[in-house]
């Protein structure tokens, strides 16, 4: 399934629910979190609807590939301080036991000087 029209990720990166862009491509599209947990938090979706790291398959290496080599300049761009001094946590959470809440895969950036709200 390429998108699903029930899904609210879907529908933030199709530009169908209104959220604080930070980037998009043809592939990815990056997003402000509503309730942040730290000073620069932002989620990054592929536009392909796949519900969680679970369901991720070789298909989508060159996809997960990118996000991750995008994170570190996403996050110099929205604020956070150079390695090693500065840096961001990059998290995944899968599946109910891993605390993920809307079940489309995301990746939470988050970064910027602490404390932070959590984590
Ligand atoms: P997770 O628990 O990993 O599934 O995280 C879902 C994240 O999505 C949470 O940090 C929420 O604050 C965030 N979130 C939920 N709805 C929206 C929205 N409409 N716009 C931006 N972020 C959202
Ligand atoms: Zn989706």
């Amino acid at each position: 399934m390429s998108v699903d029209e029930n899904c609210l990720f879907c529908k933030i990166a199709a530009g169908k629910i209104p959220s604080r862009k930070v980037y998009e491509d043809d592939h990815i599209y990056a997003f402000h979190d509503i309730n942040p947990w730290a000073p620069v938090h932002f989620l990054m979706v592929p536009k392909l609807h796949i519900p969680s790291l679970a369901q991720a398959g070789p298909e989508h290496e060159a996809l997960l590939g990118r996000m991750l080599v995008l994170a570190p300049r996403l996050a110099l761009e929205q604020g956070c301080k150079p390695y090693p001094e500065g840096g961001f946590r990059v998290v995944i959470n899968t599946g109910d036991e891993g605390g993920q809440e809307i079940h489309h895969l995301h990746v939470h950036v988050m970064g910027g000087p602490r404390p932070w709200l959590r984590g």
